[in-house]
């Protein structure tokens, strides 16, 4: 992929964001206070980046006029979520910029071809084996039974189109569990992926302009519960060594795939200190949400800096930082408990003054569903996550 620069687009531009979720909320904030103009194309809205910009347009992607409608108006177009269909995209191009590039986000948006793009970039990953999509019952069955035997167990099967945050995916431990992935994944195009025992996850978001400027954030070490982020830390509480190799594997990611916008790579660190490359996301990520506070540039401006062909922001962290997701479980919701949701109790986290609250204008709870986040700045990041989990748990106790 070869891009040619642009021109800068500078301040009192319009900047159009494909998804309407929290991602693009940020991104529409600092955009606006840099002064430019934002629209939002949203399949659903009132979207929460939306409810925070010049305009939103409400259209399927596959809606081919209503998307030129929206890229026309727009200097540069980018998206804040991977599972936009890449294929409309076309229509676009020609009528404004789309920063990252189209095929990006098509080879980041499937797991086949993002694992392909990874071994044939000499990238390290977890050994994988891909089954593809099969009309007849018996012979994808089949198919599945003998990639599992083929990469060993213990394995990961996940479907290879839109899964995030664990969705579609299964853990085979063992032979007995097998027949449980047959039955789930039988006839779909998955990747089963060796099962990796990590010592912990970790996280580095890479900013690249098309000038071919590249910055990477510090590593933040991600602990997720049930597969979604719960707890990032920063700094990562790894060698020195290992977070270096970290920020220059992603910043050979974003050269090697010509990036121009930001892109969360997500990683996994053995107990030896050797890294391997879980997911790639053309887009800021939730792990990188502690830049808003406590990060010369935040990975929002980062990104359109990144897209508008400005200089890029420092990344210089003023202080260690830990961020909290906030999920719709903070209501009060459980599973099979029929309830009324009941507002946290924010009070306890806005009387810290070393604690800043992002909620993400989201009318409904549900379990799972990010709301919002909080950070905790200390001087020590021991200090900053124990206060995070004791407040975290302070959220849905008054529930
Ligand atoms: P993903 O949707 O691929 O980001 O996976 C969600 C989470 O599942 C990861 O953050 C890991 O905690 C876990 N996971 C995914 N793939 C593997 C693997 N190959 N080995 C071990 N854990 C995994």
């Amino acid at each position: 992929m070869n891009f040619v620069v642009g021109p800068m687009i500078l301040p009192g531009k319009t900047i159009g964001i494909l998804g309407g979720g929290q991602l693009g909320r940020m991104l529409a904030q600092a955009a606006a206070q840099m002064g430019y103009h934002v629209h939002i194309f949203e399949p659903v809205g009132p979207s929460p980046a939306g409810e925070v910009a010049r305009k939103e347009v409400n259209a399927p992607y596959e809606d081919l006029a209503a998307l030129r409608a929206f890229a026309a108006a727009c200097d540069v177009v980018t998206y804040e979520f991977e599972n936009v269909p890449a294929a409309p995209l076309r229509a676009i191009e020609g009528l404004t910029r789309l920063q990252p590039h189209r095929l990006v986000l098509q080879t980041c948006q499937n797991r086949s071809r993002e694992k392909n793009w990874l071994r044939e970039a000499g990238f390290p990953h977890a050994a994988f084996a891909e089954v593809p999509a099969a009309g007849d019952h018996a012979a994808g069955r089949a198919s599945l039974i003998a990639g599992i035997h083929e990469v060993g167990l213990p394995c990961v099967v996940k479907t290879a189109d839109f899964g995030y945050d664990g969705k579609g995916q299964l853990k085979v431990m063992g032979e007995e569990e097998i027949e449980a992935a047959a039955a789930r994944f039988a006839g779909q195009a998955v990747v089963i992926e060796r099962f990796v025992t990590f010592a912990c996850e970790v996280s580095v978001v890479v900013a690249r302009t098309a000038a071919g400027e590249v910055r990477a954030y510090p590593v933040t070490e991600n602990i997720h519960t049930n597969h979604i982020l719960d707890f990032s830390i920063v700094p990562a509480r790894i060698a020195p060594a290992v977070a270096t190799a970290a920020e220059k594997l992603a910043c050979a990611i974003a050269e090697k795939i010509s990036l121009v916008g930001v892109l969360g790579v997500e990683m996994f660190v053995t107990p030896a200190g050797e890294i391997l490359v879980n997911e790639l996301a053309p887009r800021t990520h939730n792990s990188g949400h502690w830049t808003l506070d406590a990060c010369a540039t935040s990975q929002f401006e980062q990104q359109v800096r990144a897209i508008c062909g400005l200089p890029l922001g420092a990344v210089t962290l003023h202080s260690p930082v830990v961020m909290v997701n906030i999920l719709g479980d903070a209501w009060g919701l459980q599973p099979g408990l029929d309830r009324a949701p009941t507002e946290p109790a924010w009070a306890a986290l806005l009387a810290r003054p070393n604690v800043r609250l992002h909620l993400y204008g989201k009318v409904s709870p549900r379990l799972g569903r990010k709301m919002g986040h909080f950070t905790v700045q200390s001087d020590e990041v021991e200090t900053a996550l124990t206060q995070a989990k004791a407040l975290k748990s302070g959220l849905a106790k008054a529930t």
